[in-house]
């Protein structure tokens, strides 16, 4: 197989709870990720001559060796001993320091593709420590679906797959880096925790209208203080007619759930209106 192209899904995070702080300083999360159907696409062409080469239709991200799916090809061939080369191409749709994971699902997708295209030469096990060391949402995008991501991402429970619903996903003007994020919400007096067990709960008995009670981001008032379109947003879903809304990961996208598609159409079109970039998704099960 000398030519791939395969969806690369975005995430959303259905709760999140920094838990703590470890003694290297890492923050350690409770957050149940949810895949959603919205997607960047990537093709891999083996080619003759040896290394990696890049093609991003987005002038803003990086496509060398900075960009997280290049640093994924470079681990598979340190791994494999493959000894072609790639030429690897990336068209965007994921909204770019959304908190959506786009980088993280590009690397995963770059591994995963990579696996299938020499024969399957990594085991499970080893594609996932490989997907670690690239980042912490990395091995939840390889496996896709419903997980509690625990720890700093490598403790993964795969939970009940997520009730059919409508999924408005928005993204503000500003965007958020992950690093600052954590300062951020260090600096924040009136740190907020939220209860993982209740979503765990809520999507096993496949009940949509708990699983909106259950949202909640640690992350989302702090950052919504420095970004207050966040919190517009909200509102905005809120009022018409979200059963809830969040921001997702460290931001700044936030998202509305939906049990009506007539409402959830509206609401996307009401914020495109506001000229924001808006999908209306569904989840995307394993
Ligand atoms: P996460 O949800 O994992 O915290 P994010 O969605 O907030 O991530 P990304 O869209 O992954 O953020 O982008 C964060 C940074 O990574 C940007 O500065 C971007 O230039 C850089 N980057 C490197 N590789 C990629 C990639 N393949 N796709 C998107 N951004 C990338």
């Amino acid at each position: 197989m000398d030519r791939l192209k395969r969806e690369s899904y975005g995430k959303i995070n259905l709760m999140l709870n920094i838990a703590g702080v470890r003694e290297d300083g890492y923050h350690t999360l409770e957050t149940v990720m949810q895949t959603v159907g919205l997607y960047d696409t990537i093709e891999i062409v083996k080619k003759a001559e040896k290394g990696i080469t890049m093609h991003c239709d987005l002038p803003y991200v990086p496509s060398d060796e900075r960009n997280i799916a290049w640093k994924a090809a470079d681990k598979f061939i340190a791994h494999t001993g493959f000894d072609g080369g790639l030429d690897i191409t990336i068209q965007k749709t994921i909204p770019v320091g959304g908190g959506m994971a786009g980088g993280s699902t590009n690397a995963a997708t770059v591994l995963n593709m990579l696996n299938e295209m020499c024969g399957m030469p990594i085991r499970d096990p080893e594609l996932e420590a490989i997907a670690l060391s690239l980042g912490a949402d990395v091995p939840f995008c390889l496996k896709k679906g419903t997980y509690l991501c625990e720890g700093i991402g490598e403790i993964m429970t795969r939970l009940a797959d997520m009730p059919k619903c409508f999924i408005v996903v928005c993204k503000p003007r500003a965007s958020v880096s992950s690093k600052n994020a954590y300062g951020v919400y260090d600096q924040y007096p009136n740190q907020q925790h939220f209860d993982h067990t209740r979503m765990v709960q809520a999507l096993r008995n496949r009940d949509i209208r708990a699983i909106a009670a259950a949202m909640g981001n640690s992350f989302e008032a702090p950052i919504g203080e420095l970004c207050p379109e966040i919190l517009e947003i909200k509102a905005k879903m809120l009022q018409m007619g979200a059963l809830n809304a969040a921001m997702t990961g460290s931001g700044s996208v936030v998202f509305g759930l939906f049990d009506n598609v007539d409402l959830a159409h509206k609401t996307k079109n009401a914020l495109r209106a506001e000229r924001y970039r808006t999908f209306c998704v569904r989840p995307v099960n394993r």
